[in-house]
């Protein structure tokens, strides 16, 4: 018999906590993966959830699922890192850089020993400052490595405006730009709703807004997070949602623009720093980053979201 030419689509993930775990489940159901392999320092963990998600695959798609090692990440199209400690109910996510710096020290090289071809897509927090860490530690090419960034708080933001202006979310577009944490940037003088601009938009639909209530949503998008986790101790459903938005656009090559973070913003003298800005993602990765014409308030914000990141990017690069 021939060898096939065709090669099954491999999605390795490297931890398998909430998120990976998660983010696992919602890979089977997509059917986008014919070949999830997931890969955490406690393998029981990895393989109690490779076996619980094979039983499902009956009732869904065909996927082969198994526990496995970094070796396995050879012939991914995608490895996706969610590894790491989570933030304390009173931590920022720049807190977990000490932490998870180490730990990407010592899974990022083992991912890069077995492959050069896959796109890494990163989750850990803080998620700016490990993107640049995975692309100094790979030695990938930067446009191969992906933060999620600010998809969730996007993401966030517009199931917000959503629910305030009484409309589906997807006819809302709202991006959060910068840093994902307490320095995130919103993008009200570009966000729209059918096309309009947002005020004129809530005007037609007959719902007050001004420059207070944009405040309120920013303040919601930005501790959002801490208010799931005050709640139910981790958040998971909406950011492994957002990874998934990006692995499709990766293994269908769909050129899909998405706020997630990417290396930019290089200074002279140094290698830049990893934020998030609208990027067209295809099968090769990041292909292009769109400039947004901000005004005056968004680009002072931007500027100290993007100083507050080249400093903690700069501890990590000390240590
Ligand atoms: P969790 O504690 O549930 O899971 C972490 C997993 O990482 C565990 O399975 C653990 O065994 C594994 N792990 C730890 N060290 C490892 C190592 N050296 N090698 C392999 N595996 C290792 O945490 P979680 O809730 O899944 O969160 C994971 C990360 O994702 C955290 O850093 C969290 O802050 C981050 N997060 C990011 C976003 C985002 O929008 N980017 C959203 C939520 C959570």
């Amino acid at each position: 018999m021939e060898a096939s030419v065709v090669s099954p689509v491999r999605v390795a993930i490297v931890g398998t906590g909430h998120v990976g775990a998660t983010f696992a489940y919602a890979l089977l159901l997509s059917g986008l993966a014919a070949e999830i392999v997931l890969i955490n320092r406690d393998a029981a963990d990895a393989e109690g959830e490779a076996m619980d998600l094979a039983h499902a695959t009956p009732l869904v798609r065909p996927a082969r699922v198994w526990a496995g090692g970094y070796a396995d990440c050879a012939g991914a199209a995608v490895v996706v890192i969610t590894a790491g400690a989570t933030q304390g109910e009173h931590d920022s996510r720049l807190d977990l850089a000490e932490q998870n710096g180490a730990i990407f020290r010592s899974i990022v090289p083992q991912i890069a020993r077995y492959t050069t071809t896959a796109v890494l897509v990163v989750a850990t927090n803080p998620v700016d400052v490990l993107t640049y860490a995975t692309i100094q530690l790979s030695g990938l090419p930067p446009g191969r490595v992906i933060g999620s960034g600010t998809i969730l708080d996007t993401s966030r933001l517009q199931s917000l405006l959503g629910e305030r202006l009484g409309v589906d979310p997807r006819s809302v577009h709202a991006d959060v730009i910068g840093e994902h944490g307490d320095n995130q940037v919103p993008v009200w003088s570009l966000a729209t709703v059918g096309g309009a601009p947002v005020r004129d938009a809530a005007r037609s639909l007959g719902v007050p807004f001004d420059a207070g209530t944009e405040r309120e949503l920013a303040k919601a998008t930005r501790e959002a997070a801490h208010r799931v986790v005050d709640r139910k101790g981790a958040t998971y459903y909406a950011v492994a949602t957002g990874l998934m938005r990006i692995v499709e656009a990766i293994v269908r090559d769909q050129r899909t623009v998405l706020t997630v973070s990417t290396l930019a913003d290089h200074e002279p003298g140094d290698d830049g720093i990893c934020f998030s800005m609208p990027a067209m993602i295809g099968a090769q990765g990041v292909h292009r980053i769109v400039q947004l014409p901000l005004d005056a308030d968004e680009r002072h914000a931007l500027r100290r979201s993007t100083d507050t990141l080249r400093k903690a990017t700069s501890a990590y690069d000390r240590r």
